[in-house]
């Protein structure tokens, strides 16, 4: 999850421009949001947790001066929720000083850190990002496609660096990127939703392995890594990132009660009940059971994917394996659990079909065990907690 906005537009308000960018894309992270601006020298970042709207408000945006500004907003899956690990993050390197904003998981982050040499701040692994950009000698778009050779894994990237705007997808294409203009001054964001809101015009998504560079001279489009013959984006981009969920187990049980409340003619009643996705159960089972108590006489639930069965390694905080329910029962042994009166999933070719995207183009790994890349040994969320690099 999080999501990223970029924008270089001279004579605009960039920050504000971001800022209704991330409002766009608050349902793609929750704990954090930040700006970073480049008035084409000078790096400023502003970063917290919260929501977009409790971390900024009128005084801090008009602060925030610049030609170029990229945003982000964070729901943490490698590193905890903290203020050093909110985004962007700033590096500063023999070479430059970089600005990144960060959506994917990397599978070869503790390799990439010994390389990129130098101590990090956070505890995420998007850090590592900026500074293998920001140590490297050569020069930025040179430094940046050596980058992305060296990333294994999910990262889709907006930065700022040497007055310029940059962002990439990974070869595999894992996260989404979109790229817009405003009246010709180049926007990129995770989704066209943020392009909307600040009134650009959608182009092109960006392909996995190209990269964006956007300066003076305009904007100039490479294919910096070559596409992997298996691009891979997450199927679930296309039903479960839609809408806010809270990454902390008891946030989501109080957040379910704040969000549903049953009507009183649900008594008495056989209902269906269409949810997207079963991870663990718990909340499922909240629901189904808040639909008893309200007097309902059958809840027979329908879900709109297959079940999941595997821990995504790209930037979605799922359970562990043991903590899935479809991973260790079959699906008479989920309705059990979660106390329906009877269960069925989407199946697999139904999804698939649904995206209208060949299975080739797509990550199913968690649903179907066929992981696209290598995958990490410990892939604990807090595995950086106790020693940054
Ligand atoms: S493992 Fe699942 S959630 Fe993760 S990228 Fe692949 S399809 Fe998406």
């Amino acid at each position: 999850m999080c999501g990223v906005f970029g924008i270089r537009a001279p004579g605009r308000d960039v920050a504000r421009l971001a800022y209704f960018g991330l409002h766009a894309l608050q349902h793609r992270g929750q704990e954090s949001a930040g700006i970073a601006v480049s008035d084409g020298g000078r790096l400023t970042v502003l970063r917290d947790l919260g929501l977009v709207a409790q971390v900024f408000d009128e005084r801090t945006l008009s602060g925030l001066q610049g030609e170029l500004a990229i945003g982000h907003t964070r729901y943490s899956t490698t590193g905890a929720n903290a203020w050093a690990n909110a985004q962007p993050l700033l590096h500063h390197g023999p070479t430059r000083t970089v600005a990144v904003g960060h959506n994917g998981n990397l599978v070869n982050v503790e390799a990439l850190q010994e390389r990129a040499g130098s101590r990090l701040a956070s505890t995420s692994d998007s850090e590592v990002i900026a500074a293998l950009v920001a140590n490297d000698e050569r020069p930025l778009t040179e430094a940046l496609a050596r980058t992305m050779r060296l990333l294994q894994g999910a990262a889709t990237v907006v930065g700022l660096a040497e007055g310029k705007l940059f962002a990439f997808r990974d070869r595999h294409g894992f996260r989404p990127l979109v790229l817009g203009t405003l009246d010709g001054d180049p926007v990129v964001a995770s989704e066209s939703c943020a392009l909307d809101l600040v009134g650009a015009r959608l182009e092109r998504e960006v392909r996995p392995g190209e990269l964006v560079i956007a300066d003076d001279g305009g904007v100039t489009v490479t294919q910096a890594v070559p596409e992997a013959q298996r691009s891979a984006l997450c199927i679930f981009e296309f039903f479960y990132l839609a809408r806010p969920i809270q990454p902390e187990q008891g946030m989501r049980e109080q957040g379910i009660r704040m969000k549903f409340n049953p009507l009183a003619e649900v008594a008495g009643k056989r209902l269906v009940v269409v949810d997207d996705s079963i991870i663990r159960g718990s909340t499922t089972r909240q629901i189904v059971g808040m639909l008893f108590d309200a007097g309902a006489a059958e809840v027979h639930l329908r879900v709109s994917a297959p079940p999941v069965v595997s821990p995504c390694f790209y930037g979605m905080d799922f359970a562990s394996e043991d903590e899935m329910i479809a991973a260790r029962t079959d699906v008479e042994g989920v309705r059990a659990e979660i106390g329906a009166t009877s269960l069925a999933y989407l199946s697999l070719e139904g999804l698939q079909a649904a995206t209208r995207r060949p299975e080739s183009a797509l990550c199913r790994a968690c649903l179907t065990r066929d992981y696209p890349t290598a995958v990490p040994v410990n892939a604990a969320k807090d595995r950086f907690e106790s020693a940054p690099a």
